[in-house]
């Protein structure tokens, strides 16, 4: 029997409809919460993320601001304008869109970000309080995918969890997050020895390499679950036709566009083995957006020391 495909499209609206709630609460305090965007240069797919999380807040009614810097805006001045935000009573999130250009220094840029403004997550303020178990602004990414995981009823006590990468933005917290809801907790990389008996002993595999369609059913227990987070461009008809075959939809998009976005499992591959899988688009991808927006309310409640 095929995998059940787990709705991520769907369990990200359900998540924005509990924030739109949350910002009436939030407003009849008093309250209106607010994020701003930070995009340095004109990369279009960067503008075109930063233009979907505007239209997001502007739907649950969470006031967005965004500030578009040249890509030629030196370390200091992205610091600067960081600075004005941290101190802007009516931002209660800050999100500096990556990547940035190679001359900014990415790591002072992501700690200069008030923590209690953090709604990415990155700060070292709150990975260590990710890693110590306390209340926090968590990574959206791999906080999207625990979001999926519960929602979808899979048992994570206990279970073997395998996390393929080990990124400061998805596979570490990522991990930490499992432990915590008790999964014994594997990390692999790219200098991991024979990856597939690692992923062959996992109830659930975290696939975040951008490797695409790396994973096939060679690396998957069956019945395991398999969260896919990887997004990955390809643009040649005879990938297209090797993992998806005559897929009408699949198609459709790629002779629209002259590309299609496909995860680092093979699904095609893997569905006939997994027992849930996520979709790629439509699994992991819509969640990152839904908890940057529960992220923001979060912060502008802790900031007010209002119980979360
Ligand atoms: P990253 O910073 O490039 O990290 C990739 C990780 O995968 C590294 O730890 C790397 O190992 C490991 N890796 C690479 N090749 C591997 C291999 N062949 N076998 C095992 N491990 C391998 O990427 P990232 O930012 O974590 O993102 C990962 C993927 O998720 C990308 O496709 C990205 O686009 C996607 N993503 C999606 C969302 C979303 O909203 N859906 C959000 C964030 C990221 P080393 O450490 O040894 O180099």
């Amino acid at each position: 029997m095929d995998a059940t495909i787990i709705n991520g499209t769907r369990i990200a609206e359900d998540i924005k409809a509990e924030v739109a709630i949350e910002v009436k609460q939030l407003q009849s305090q008093g309250i209106q919460p607010g994020l701003a965007v930070v995009l340095v240069g004109d990369d279009a797919a960067s503008s075109a993320y930063v233009d979907m999380k505007a239209r997001t807040c502007n739907k649950l009614g969470i006031t967005s601001r965004k500030l578009v810097l040249p890509g030629s805006v030196s370390t200091k001045e992205l610091l600067e304008h960081i600075c004005r935000l941290n101190d802007d009573d009516s931002i209660d999130g800050i999100l500096v869109q990556l990547p940035l250009p190679k001359h900014i220094v990415k790591h002072a840029v992501l700690e200069q970000v008030d923590p209690r403004k953090d709604v990415d997550g990155f700060h070292t303020s709150n990975l260590g309080s990710l890693l110590l178990g306390h209340e926090t602004l968590v990574a959206c990414t791999p906080f999207g995918v625990m979001e999926l995981l519960r929602r979808s009823g899979v048992e994570m006590q206990g279970a073997n969890a395998v996390v393929i990468g080990r990124s400061d933005d998805v596979g570490k917290p990522q991990a930490i997050l499992l432990m915590h809801a008790n999964a014994t907790v594997t990390i692999c990389h790219s200098r991991t020895r024979h990856l597939p008996e690692i992923t062959r002993q996992a109830d659930i595999v975290v696939a975040a390499m951008g490797r695409a369609a790396m994973i096939t059913r060679d690396f998957i227990k069956p019945g395991a679950v398999v969260m896919d987070v990887g997004t990955n461009k390809v643009s040649d008809r005879a990938t297209v036709e090797r993992l998806f075959g005559k897929d009408e939809a699949r198609w459709q998009d790629f002779n629209k566009r002259g590309y299609i976005w496909v995860g680092d499992v093979d699904e095609c591959s893997v569905k006939g083995i997994a027992s849930m899988l996520t979709p790629v688009p439509g699994g992991v991808g819509p969640m990152t957006i839904a908890i940057l927006m529960r992220n923001t309310i979060k912060a502008a409640r802790m900031r007010r020391g209002i119980a979360c």
